[in-house]
């Protein structure tokens, strides 16, 4: 069986490392933090009266459809009819297999292309729902600066345009487009969705917009794909309540878009898990209502802005490079000054996995500070691009970069 041999995933290897050494972990996208009081408040209330505790359609609780009709009426400028434009799911991921599996048939050979580092999710979603994954890499074009010496932007990272063409052939069903990106924090350019958007026109290919970090940006402005003229059409947008209140376990995300895609969507998501938990999607209703009255989500932006800024400033006083994010809450440090001892000695399962794996354990163990290597988001061909780079989560207390940063001084 496929999943039967694959061992640990690396989110879970990661964290075993980490609390192997006791190490601040800035591994895994977790925020270290509670979430906000009327966030919390808002979950427990309701379960207060019996009336959220048995199954939601499977499209979604109809409170929390108008509140997600609501805010992607703002976001992408149009009407959303929510009986049949929208889906509430199991979290983004539920939802990115959910599409996947809608649209992509078994043993027909389909295509799905993969920008890379694409999140690691993506290609065991593929794989599951019978398609194939195409891998093209984003490359650094970053001038005269070295990336192991200087720091770069995350906008240096470029799909080359005739490469993402090339990748093309008669069995390409959907392009996937994450924007804010994870691990790079690249923020795509409204001239480089309309690139993408016009080659997925020209060849007829669907778009999966992946933007649960839609709301992170620092500096530059969040667009989405499906807004562009003729996109709505081919595009389903994905997003999420976990990214959005900082509560990655309540698992609700949603996806938008024509009816003519979310229906089978929607179809795909009812076989996998008929629904999604019902109050906390309760819980995520109110807490947009309440986030549009307060302001929520433009303090939290500026939170997030404070913490990339605190872990940008503790790499620099160290004297490690990075790829400054524009968007998203992962900083990608490049670790290529650091050298490990010929001698030094690393578990089989690390071992197994590359330079890069090595690279990260013997951090993690050396400094107490954990990342995810990112090698994790490649394929083969393509993995040795990323392998002096480090993922660190700055979803974090001040305390844990406060910490994090005193670990650190013996790079120094
Ligand atoms: N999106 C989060 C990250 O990239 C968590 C991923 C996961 O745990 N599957 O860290």
């Amino acid at each position: 069986p496929q999943y039967a041999s694959t061992g640990l995933d690396v989110w879970t290897m990661m964290n075993q490392v980490a609390a192997s050494v006791n190490a601040v972990n800035l591994g895994q996208g977790f925020m270290s933090y509670p979430p906000r009081e009327f966030i919390r408040r808002a979950a427990q209330e309701a379960l207060v009266e019996n009336t959220h505790n048995q199954y939601a359609p499977p499209r979604g609780h109809p409170g929390l459809l108008k509140q997600v009709g609501i805010h992607f009426a703002n976001r992408l400028a149009r009407p959303i009819d929510v009986s049949s434009e929208l889906s509430i799911h199991a979290g983004a991921n539920e939802a990115l297999l959910s599409v996947f599996t809608a649209f992509l048939e078994h043993g027909k050979d389909q295509e799905v292309i993969l920008m890379e580092p694409a999140f690691d999710q993506y290609t065991p979603n593929i794989i599951m729902a019978g398609g194939k994954p195409v891998y093209v890499p984003l490359r650094v074009q970053s001038g005269d600066k070295d990336p192991s010496k200087d720091v770069i932007s995350s906008h240096d990272w470029k799909l080359d345009m005739s490469e993402l063409e090339a990748a093309i052939n008669e069995n390409t069903r959907i392009i996937v487009v994450n924007t804010p990106h994870n691990p790079i924090g690249k923020v795509f350019s409204r001239e480089e969705l309309e690139q993408i958007g016009d080659i997925a026109a020209r060849h007829n290919l669907l778009i999966i917009a992946d933007e649960v970090y839609e709301h992170l940006t620092y500096g530059v402005d969040h667009i989405s794909i499906a807004t562009l003229p003729g996109m709505w059409e081919r595009t389903v947008t994905v997003g999420s309540a976990g990214k959005m209140f900082g509560v990655t376990g309540w698992r609700v995300g949603w996806s938008v878009g024509p009816a003519e895609l979310i229906q089978p969507t929607l179809s795909a998501h009812t076989r996998i898990v008929f629904t999604s938990n019902t109050p906390l999607q309760e819980g995520v209703a109110s807490a947009l209502k309440l986030a549009k009255e307060n302001d929520f989500l433009s303090i939290q932006r500026q939170e997030y802005e404070h913490r990339r800024n605190r872990l940008m400033a503790i790499f620099d006083d160290v004297g490690l490079p990075y790829v400054v994010p524009d968007g998203a809450y992962y900083l990608l440090v490049n670790a290529a000054a650091i050298k490990i001892p010929s001698d030094y000695s690393f578990p089989d399962f690390i071992e197994e996995r590359g330079p890069n794996f090595k690279l990260v354990y013997f951090f993690i163990k050396e400094f107490g500070v954990s990342g995810i290597p990112p090698t994790e988001f490649y394929s083969e061909p393509h993995r040795h691009l990323a392998n002096d780079y480090i993922r660190f989560a700055f979803c974090k207390t001040d305390e844990g970069l406060d910490k994090a940063a005193k670990c650190l001084q013996s790079l120094k």
